[in-house]
C-alpha cells in the first residue's frame, strides 16, 4: 500500500490475466495463483502483503476464477480499503467490494435490519465516551478524564470478547487485564451504558458488529444469502483481527474455506483493543490443509531502514517476536537515519518543519512526507510548525475527499462544463483537458499557485490542485479522453472513494499510519511516556508499544527523522528522555541491559534549541567540547556496501560482507601498514595491538577526513584515536605521518 507520489494514479491496465502477475516475486506469485482453499502469508513489513493479496483478487478476478461481486476484501482502515479499491481497479479487477469489517458489517446491518428486526436502523452514537460520563453520573461514580477513557476502553474490549456486563470481572482476570477501577464498578457502569444507549434509541460502533454476528447466528435465511453473495474471502492485516471481527468472519465463510489472510504478528497494534495475532499464527491449526506463504525481501525500504527495523525487533518479546521475520531490503543504500534531541515541543516541531521546508523546495513532494505522532494531541504544534513556514499539510482521511463541500461544488462544475462541451464559453481559450478543467476550477476562484498561508484556505486549494493534477494525469494515460470521460472517471472514484493525491505532508498517528508509506518520515515525540505511553504498564502494553514504533519506522521508504524533546514547553525542566527502545539503537544510547547488541560509531544531531544537559545525556564519554570527537553510540551495524546486518567481528571491523567487493586504496593500505611497523617496533608490541589489519583496511577503503569518520570505524577507540589518530589522518590525505602542526 503506497501513499502518494509513488504509485502513478493512472498506471496503464495489464492487458491479461497473467499481465497481473509481472513484478511479482515467486513466493508473492504463489500467493496470487492459489486460488482455492485457505491461504496464509505470514510476513514482516513492506514485504509486499498487500501487493500480493491485491494481485491475487486481481488475477483470480481477470482469469474468470472469480466473479467480481463474489470477493470481499477485508481491511481495517477507510484509508487503506480506499487504497485497496484504488489499486484493484488499477488491475483491471472492477466490482470488488474492499472494505472496513465495520463498513462492511454496517452494509449488511442496514440492509437487513428493516426485514429482520423491523424500523429504520438506529442512529450511530458519535461520542461513545460521553455515554460513559453519563452512565458514571447517574450512578454517582466519579471517573477522571484518563479513567474516563480508561473505562470506555474496558467496555470496547468487553463488547469485542462477546463478554456480557454479569461477566465482565471474571473475564478481565482471565485476561490478565489491569483494570482502571473496581471490575464491579466497571461491569455497573457498562451495564449502564448499554441501558443508556437502549434509551436513547441509539447504537455504538461494536454494536455494528454484534448485531451483525446475531443476525447470521440467529437467521439462516440471511445467512445463506449473505454467503450466496460472497464466496471467497481476504483478509489484510489479519494480525489486529480481533474476536468479534473474527467471528462474523467465520459467520460470513459458512463451511467454506476460500479464505486468504496475510499480516505480521509483529505489527499488532490493537491488542488493547481485544485484536489478537492468535488467529493469524494458529491458522494452520484451525485449517490443516492451509497454504503458508512466507515473504522476507522488504521492498519498501532502505538498508538503513531496514536495519533499524530489524533492530527494533531483535529486542522484542512474547508471542509475536517469537514469530518475528528478519527483513532483508532490496533497495539500494540511503541515509542513515537522524535523531536529533530538542530542548522543548515547539523547537522539535519548528526543527521538524525546518527541516521539511527544505526537503520540499529541494524537490521531494510535499504528499511523500509525513510527520507521525503517538497521540493525536500532538498534532497541533505540528500543524502550527507548518502553517507558519507555508507547508501544506493534510490531516483528513483520504476517504473523505469527495464528501468535501469544495469538491462536490468542482464536480457539479465540470459535469456541467462538460455536458455544454463546445459551447461554454468558459473553455473557449482551453485546448486539451487539463487546461479545460483548470479553466472550470479558475471559475471556482482556485488559482494554478496556492494562497499564502494554511487553514481552510490553503485546504480547499489544494482539494482543487488534487483535481487538477488527477486531469492532469488522466490525460496522460489517456490522450483522447474529454471532460466527459474525466467525468465518468471521478463519478466512480467518489462511488469506490478513491481519493487522488492531495498535495500536503501528512500528520497521523502512529496507529492510523499502517500499511500506508511514505519517502521520508519524521517519527516524533519520541520519548519515554509518549512511547511507551504512560499507561502502558504490563509487559504486554510495552511490547505493543514498540511494536507501534516498529509500525512507524517501516512506514520510511528512504529517509528516516527520529526525534523527541526534553521538555514540554520552552523553560521547561529537561526532565524527559528519549524513549527507552531507542536505547542501543541511537547515538548517545547504551544497549538495553543485558543484552548485547554488536555495535558502530554514529551521530546524533542536536536541535537548534539544545541544552548543556542534552549534550551530557548524548555524551556518555564526557568528550564533549575535547578536540577529540565524541564516541557516541552502540548500534547494530550494516555493511557499507549491500546494507545487511554484520553481526561476525571480521566483518564488523571492514564495516562490509567479507565477500562484498572491497573499494580499497592498495597504496593507502601499504603505507598504513608501513607506519605501522614502525610504530610498533618503536613501542616494542606487535603489530596488531596498533591495528588489525582489518581495522587498516577498514581505513583504506574509507579513507577518513577527519577525528570524526576515523572515530566512526570499529577497532578506533577512544584511546587510538588520541595516540594514532593525527598520524593516521595525515597518511591518509596523502602527507608524511608527524608533519601536521598541532600533533602532541
Ligand atoms: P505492510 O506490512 O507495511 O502493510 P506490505 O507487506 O503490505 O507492508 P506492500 O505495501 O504491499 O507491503 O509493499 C511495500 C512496497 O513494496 C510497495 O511500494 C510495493 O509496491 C513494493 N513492492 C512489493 N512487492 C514488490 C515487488 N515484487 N517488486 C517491486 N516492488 C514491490
Ligand atoms: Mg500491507
Amino acid at each position: 500500500m503506497t501513499a502518494a507520489t509513488h504509485s502513478p494514479l493512472f498506471s496503464p491496465i495489464p492487458d491479461s490475466a497473467d499481465a497481473v502477475l509481472d513484478g511479482l516475486d515467486p513466493e508473492q506469485r504463489e500467493v496470487a495463483t492459489c486460488l482455492r482453499g485457505p491461504m496464509c502469508v505470514l510476513a514482516g513489513a513492506g514485504t509486499g502483503k498487500t501487493r500480493a493479496i491485491t494481485h491475487r483478487i486481481a488475477y483470480g478476478v481477470r482469469a474468470g476464477i472469480y466473479q467480481p461481486s463474489s470477493v470481499l476484501a477485508v481491511t481495517f482502515t477507510n484509508r487503506a480499503a480506499g487504497e485497496m479499491r484504488g489499486r484493484l481497479r488499477q488491475l483491471g479487477a472492477h466490482g470488488v467490494q474492499a472494505r472496513t469489517f465495520h463498513s462492511a458489517a454496517l452494509r449488511q446491518l442496514q440492509y437487513f435490519w428493516p426485514k429482520v428486526i423491523g424500523g429504520a436502523m438506529p442512529r450511530l452514537v458519535d461520542r461513545k465516551i460521553q455515554l460513559v460520563a453519563d452512565a458514571a453520573a447517574a450512578c454517582g461514580i466519579r471517573l477522571d478524564r484518563g479513567e474516563l477513557r480508561d473505562v470506555t476502553a474496558e467496555i470496547e474490549w468487553a463488547k469485542v470478547t462477546q463478554t456480557v456486563p454479569a461477566d465482565y470481572g471474571l473475564a478481565a482476570a482471565k485476561a490478565g487485564r489491569e483494570t482502571p477501577r473496581d471490575p464491579a464498578e466497571i461491569a455497573r457502569l457498562y451495564s449502564l451504558y448499554e441501558d443508556l444507549k437502549q434509551d436513547r434509541s441509539v447504537i455504538d460502533f461494536e454494536d455494528v458488529l454484534l448485531l451483525t454476528v446475531a443476525i447470521l447466528q440467529e437467521r439462516h435465511d440471511v445467512a445463506e444469502q449473505v454467503r450466496a453473495q460472497y464466496q471467497h474471502f481476504v483478509v489484510d492485516e489479519y494480525q489486529d483481527v480481533n474476536p468479534l471481527q473474527q467471528r462474523l468472519l467465520e459467520l460470513w465463510l459458512g463451511e467454506r474455506d476460500s479464505l486468504c489472510v496475510v499480516g505480521d504478528a509483529s505489527q499488532t497494534i490493537y491488542s488493547f483493543t481485544g485484536a489478537t495475532p492468535d488467529y493469524l499464527l494458529d491458522f494452520r491449526a484451525r485449517h490443516p490443509g492451509a497454504t503458508v506463504v512466507k515473504l522476507v525481501r522488504d521492498y519498501r525500504s532502505t538498508p538503513q531502514i531496514v536495519h533499524l527495523a530489524n533492530g527494533l525487533l531483535a529486542q522484542a518479546r512474547g508471542r509475536a517476536a517469537d514469530h518475528r521475520l528478519e527483513l532483508v531490503s532490496q533497495r539500494a543504500p540511503g541515509p542513515d537515519p537522524v535523531y536529533t534531541e530538542y530542548t522543548d515541543e515547539p523547537a522539535e516541531a519548528e526543527g521538524a518543519a525546518r527541516r521539511i521546508q527544505e526537503l520540499v523546495a529541494s524537490g521531494v513532494p510535499a504528499s511523500g512526507i509525513a510527520v507521525l505522532f503517538r497521540t493525536n494531541s500532538q498534532s497541533e504544534t505540528y500543524e502550527q510548525a507548518l502553517a507558519d513556514l507555508g507547508v501544506p499539510y493534510q490531516l483528513r482521511g483520504a476517504e473523505r475527499f469527495f464528501d468535501r463541500p469544495e469538491v462536490r461544488k468542482a464536480v457539479i462544475a465540470l459535469r456541467g462544463a462538460a455536458r455544454f462541451g463546445g459551447n461554454d464559453s468558459l473553455l473557449d481559450d482551453a485546448v486539451d483537458l487539463p487546461s479545460q478543467v483548470r479553466a472550470v476550477l479558475s471559475a471556482e476562484d482556485w488559482t494554478p499557485q496556492p494562497p499564502a498561508g494554511s487553514g481552510a484556505v490553503r485546504e480547499r486549494w489544494e482539494s482543487l490542485a488534487a483535481l487538477a493534477h488527477l486531469a492532469q494525469d488522466f490525460a496522460a494515460a489517456r490522450p483522447d479522453a474529454t471532460l466527459s470521460d474525466l467525468v465518468a472517471e471521478l463519478d466512480e472514484r467518489a462511488n469506490t472513494q478513491h481519493a487522488p493525491t492531495v498535495q500536503g505532508v501528512t500528520l497521523a498517528s502512529l496507529h492510523s499510519a499502517k500499511g500506508l508509506e511514505w519517502d521520508v518520515v519524521f517519527l516524533v515525540g519520541v520519548t519515554e511516556g509518549m512511547i511507551p505511553i504512560t499507561y502502558a504498564r504490563t509487559d504486554e502494553q510495552i511490547e505493543e508499544e514498540r511494536r507501534l514504533l516498529y509500525v512507524g519506522v517501516t512506514r520510511a521508504r528512504e529517509q528516516l527523522y527520529v526525534s523527541w524533546a526534553l521538555s514540554r514547553s520552552p523553560g521547561g525542566r529537561p526532565h524527559r528522555r528519549p524513549s527507552r527502545f531507542l536505547d542501543g539503537l541511537r547515538p548517545g544510547s547504551a544497549g538495553p541491559a543485558g543484552r548485547g547488541l554488536p555495535g558502530v560509531f554514529g551521530g546524533i544531531e542536536r536541535g537548534f534549541a539544545a541544552t548543556a544537559g542534552a549534550a551530557e545525556a548524548a555524551d556518555p564519554m564526557g568528550t564533549a567540547g575535547s578536540s577529540v570527537p565524541r564516541r557516541t553510540r552502540r548500534a547494530p551495524a550494516r555493511c557499507r556496501v549491500c546494507g545487511r546486518t554484520l553481526t561476525g567481528g571480521g566483518e564488523l571491523k571492514l564495516m562490509r560482507c567479507e565477500d562484498c567487493p572491497s573499494d580499497m586504496d592498495e597504496g593507502l593500505y601499504e603505507r598504513l601498514r608501513e607506519w605501522r611497523a614502525e610504530q610498533a617496533g618503536r613501542s616494542g608490541q606487535p603489530a596488531f595491538c596498533v591495528f588489525t589489519d582489518k581495522t587498516l583496511m577498514a581505513i583504506a577503503e574509507s579513507v577518513p577526513d577527519d577525528e570524526y569518520e576515523l572515530a566512526r570505524i570499529p577497532g578506533v577507540g577512544m584511546r587510538k584515536l588520541r595516540r594514532y589518530g593525527a598520524d593516521v589522518l595525515a597518511i591518509c590525505a596523502g602527507q608524511k605521518p608527524g608533519t601536521e602542526t598541532g600533533q602532541n
